[in-house]
């Protein structure tokens, strides 16, 4: 079945009595050229477990099932599962999970489904969730090679941003600790029914073995580069004070020790100096205990 064919498409839509879901970010693709240049360089090839989140009517799922080991696919609409087994019935290396990729417990399924697999992440993201499902993916730590996704244009222009440059932030740094992000190709909106306002971008975010700073406490890590950012154009001593309630005087002194001048703002820091400032505040606030 052409997937990507409109008219095979709304028929078989109109056939399962199918409306599209805005709240849901369903805008199901309809070029025929970006599945399967997603999969290759998404990493789908023998061997290889594929997890997908949002399945739609499997476009994308058929492409990466006819180039890897096994694919999992988390889609959280229950009205698309008889559409798929109408759509991806012939194959028989696809699992279908009905669930909210947000609450699902991702290591488990891994260890469950792909044993001893290579595993990447494929996905053709809901956009209104965008940054919760990269952020909780790369969080968890799973044993994943690579997170290719298409998002958002000015969504990927944020997260592929090279530290230093006026895009970045939060999320850039966020995602810079945990992996290597690349741009692979634009997509344009006349590409998805129904089209969206946006054009998009698929990205692949080569994940890392180790993050690129040593800091002694994440959690601390990312609440300051959350608080650094949390006013856009404020400098970080002044949005720092604010978001962790610290006097002023106390986070010149934090900056101080990290060699950050009391003028930065937050996207002119590098990795180091994030994890420099996260050390510098946790030893203030282990001295200010003391005291
Ligand atoms: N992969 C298909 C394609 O490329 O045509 C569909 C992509 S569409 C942009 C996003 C898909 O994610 C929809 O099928 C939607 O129902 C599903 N979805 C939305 N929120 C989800 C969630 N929290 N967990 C899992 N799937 C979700």
């Amino acid at each position: 079945m052409k997937l990507s064919n409109i008219s095979v498409i709304k028929d078989l839509l109109g056939r399962h009595g199918f409306t599209f879901s805005k709240a849901l970010g369903q805008n199901f693709l309809i070029n025929p050229t970006v599945c399967p240049r997603m999969a290759e360089e998404g990493g789908a090839a023998p061997g290889v477990g594929v997890i997908e989140i949002g399945a739609g009517i499997g476009v994308l799922t058929a492409e990466l099932a006819q180039r890897a080991e096994k694919v999992l696919c988390i889609e959280i609409d229950s009205r698309l599962l008889p559409i798929l087994d109408e759509t991806l019935g012939e194959y028989n290396n696809i699992k279908i999970i009905n669930e909210d990729v947000l609450k699902v417990d991702l290591p488990a399924l891994i260890a469950q489904e792909f044993p001893g697999m290579e595993v990447v992440v494929c996905a053709n993201l809901p956009y209104y969730i965008t940054s919760p499902i990269l952020m909780d993916l790369l969080e968890q730590r799973l044993p994943i090679r690579s997170i290719t996704v298409m998002v958002q244009k000015e969504a990927a222009q944020r997260i592929c941003a090279p530290l230093g440059s006026r895009e970045v932030g939060a999320v850039t740094v966020a995602v810079r600790y945990f992996s290597e992000p690349k741009v692979l190709f634009q997509v344009s909106r006349g590409s998805f029914l129904p089209a969206p306002d946006v054009d998009s971008t698929v990205i692949r975010l080569d994940v890392h073995q180790e993050p690129p700073v040593s800091v002694p406490d994440e959690t601390l890590f990312f609440q300051v580069v959350r608080g650094a950012f949390s006013q856009r154009r404020k400098t970080v001593s002044n949005s720092l004070s604010s978001a962790l309630s610290l006097p002023k005087a106390a986070v010149n002194q934090i900056l101080e020790a990290a060699g950050v001048p009391l003028t930065a703002r937050p996207e002119q820091l590098s990795m180091e100096e994030f994890a420099a400032l996260s050390t510098a505040v946790g030893n203030w606030k282990k001295a200010a205990n003391r005291e």
